[in-house]
């Protein structure tokens, strides 16, 4: 691993904005550790007929807020030092948007690629199984992350329905809208990234128009913020994925590059000028997007950096060293739990929804993530002027400012 383990990223983190709100060194006590991590045996027959037992995790961080609430991931660099700082990342981020959830992470350690879907909903379901002592609507509900779909929310569902034999939408988002899936959630984390980025360009009297942008990482947050960036006025002149990397200085082809990645699962195809994917993130550009895994930008690579503006798209793609040397640089860094805030403000539009039975008109849903995402924008953009500190402090800062009012009236059990 590059330079910190991301736990101890994670914490550094909620340190500084510690020190900038004088927090109560007994309640950093509470909030520096997770307060459940699971990790379980997940044994499965694969199409061959042998069996092979995989390592899973859910990690619940904090639920002072109410049910804790994060995405679920299938990779093979999955690990609990991952996933812990993924949950505590959840818990700020649903504290920033004030939404009345704690912070969670699920994953398997495997290589979702090389199984087959039938091996995978094996997988899903029986993972399912391991975490159902601790999983329930108001307890923690799972969603969406790297390599996991809709499709894998279906399976999760539908598992926990049969063992409780009712049929429960509201265990899972992001799941397929015929299941009880909110309309606008599959757009959601993209649309709120795109929002993010222009508001913080309003702040500072720019626009988005002609503004050129690199994305790193082309899934449901890159492929989504690159649309709706391209249909504010924004060049998407470089876009990224595993395979390879592709640029047009004169903007690509959006649309067509995720028809080319919904039939062929890859950007390469599409055609375009291939670079190093690597030398994605040292475009010449005015915005750079991380939109695929953490630890992305780093003390060896952050000073090729050229872009003025870098807005993470995925959770943790910085490094506490990178965002020195960055600042150093004058670049500004739009928080992680800031700006990929989008997903989990649809998800809990869509579990009021499966609870209620009452469903929403896609323009309801994107008017109310639109209406979340600029105050919480607001919320963090007067706080960083305020105490003098970068986007990200800030957005600390308001995180925990709320999670310690609510430790204020709740206090501790016993
Ligand atoms: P995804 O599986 O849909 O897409 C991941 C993308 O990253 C793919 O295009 C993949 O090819 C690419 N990728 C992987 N390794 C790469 C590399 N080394 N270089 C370039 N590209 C690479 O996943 P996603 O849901 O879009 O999630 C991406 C990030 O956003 C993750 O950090 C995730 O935690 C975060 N996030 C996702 C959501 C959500 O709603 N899906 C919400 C908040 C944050």
């Amino acid at each position: 691993m590059i330079e910190d383990s991301l736990r101890k990223k994670a914490k550094k983190q909620l340190y500084k904005a510690a020190q900038e709100i004088k927090l109560d060194s007994n309640l950093l006590k509470i909030l520096e550790k997770p307060k459940r991590i699971l990790k379980i045996s997940i044994p499965i027959k694969l199409d061959s007929g042998k069996i092979k037992a995989y390592i899973g995790f859910r990690c619940q961080y904090n639920d002072a807020k109410g049910p804790t609430k994060g995405g679920v991931r299938y990779h093979p660099d999955v690990s609990e030092d991952e996933v812990v700082a993924l949950a505590a990342w959840m818990t700020w981020k649903c504290a920033l948007l004030d939404l009345p959830y704690g912070g969670a992470k699920g994953g398997i350690i495997c290589d979702p690629k090389k199984l087959s879907e039938s091996e995978l909903e094996r997988l899903t379901r029986r993972y399912t199984t391991e975490i159902m002592p601790v999983l329930g609507p108001q307890i923690d509900i799972p969603a969406p992350d790297v390599y996991t779909t809709s499709k894998t929310m279906a399976w999760i569902m539908d598992t926990f329905s049969m063992f409780k034999g009712y049929t429960e939408p509201s265990i899972v988002t992001g799941k397929p809208e015929i299941l009880g899936g909110s309309k606008g959630r599959k757009e959601a984390t993209g649309r709120g990234v795109a929002i993010i980025t222009r508001e913080f360009l309003k702040a500072r009297k720019k626009s988005l128009k002609g503004a050129k942008v690199a994305m790193q990482g082309f899934g449901n947050v890159g492929g989504h913020a690159a649309l709706f960036l391209s249909q504010m006025g924004a060049k998407i002149v470089a876009v990224s994925d595993v395979s390879g990397c592709l640029v047009n200085p004169d903007g690509l082809d959006v649309p067509g590059l995720i028809n080319c990645v919904e039939k062929h699962a890859c950007v390469i195809k599409h055609p375009g000028k291939q670079i190093d994917r690597e030398e994605l993130l040292f475009q010449d550009v005015d915005i750079l997007i991380p939109a695929a895994l953490e630890n992305q930008i780093h003390r060896k690579n952050a000073h090729k950096i050229k872009a003025r503006i870098i807005v993470e798209g995925a959770n943790g793609p910085t490094t506490p060293e990178a965002d020195e040397i960055l600042e150093k640089k004058g670049i500004h860094i739009i928080p992680d739990i800031l700006a990929n805030a989008g997903g989990v403000v649809v998800s809990h539009l869509e579990w009021v929804q499966a609870l209620s039975g009452l469903y929403w008109e896609e323009k309801e849903i994107n008017a109310e993530l639109e209406k979340k995402m600029t105050k919480a924008f607001q919320h963090v953009w007067e706080t960083a002027i305020k105490r003098k500190v970068s986007l990200r402090c800030a957005a600390y800062v308001v995180a925990i400012e709320r999670i310690a009012e609510v430790y204020s009236y709740r206090g501790l059990f016993p």
